[in-house]
């Protein structure tokens, strides 16, 4: 069973609950009504706020399911925030229809290690600046110097105190630098 197969099972997760619009109110897997119960914003350490729905089951108590379902001592309470939940189911359908689903699988083989690296080795994990223009920009500074760093990585293996130490030769070092740029590029 795959991550997601497994996250559908999973009845913590108020996906997997039945939702009645009409009296906004979720049905929990021991049949119990979760009503909306109120709004809440909270923010988070860079400063953003956060708009919560809360809602709460009418009874926890006596639940056979409570230990799968929640650690909370008293009803479970659930926090939704709206935006999130709609830009997510958004760029789920859009991951998931056919022409998309062949382009991310790619992106996972191709990009995905780049992006790896600048957030878990050059610490790189969030945009200073806002506005796609700026984005854009910072972006392209943080790509500019990871293309600089891989030639000068490249230059470097090649360098004549590194073909002296791993004794390669010459002409073998000059054909491995010029595929190496060719990759690269
Ligand atoms: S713990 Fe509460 S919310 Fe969870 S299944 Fe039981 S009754 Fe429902």
């Amino acid at each position: 069973m795959n991550k997601n197969e497994v996250k559908k099972k999973d009845i913590r997760h108020v996906s997997n609950w039945v939702y009645n619009e009409q009296d906004d109110t979720y049905i929990c897997p021991n049949n119990r009504k979760v009503p909306f119960k109120c709004y809440s914003t909270r923010t988070d350490k860079y400063g953003f706020l956060w708009d919560f729905k809360i809602y709460e089951c009418e009874d926890c108590s006596d639940c056979p399911l409570k230990a799968q379902c929640s650690k909370a001592k008293g009803n479970r309470q659930t926090h939704y925030n709206t935006v999130y939940e709609e830009l997510k189911a958004k760029a789920q359908t859009s991951l998931w229809s056919v022409p998309n689903e062949q382009i991310y699988a790619r992106r996972k083989i191709e990009v995905e290690s780049v992006f790896g690296h600048f957030k878990g080795n050059r610490s790189f994990r969030r945009f200073s600046l806002r506005g796609l223009e700026k984005v854009r920009t910072e972006f392209g500074i943080v790509a500019m110097v990871h293309n600089l760093l891989k030639i000068a990585g490249i230059l470097q293996l090649f360098s004549p105190e590194q073909r002296k130490m791993k004794k390669i030769p010459k002409k073998n070092s000059t054909f491995f630098f010029g595929i190496f740029i060719l990759v690269t590029y």
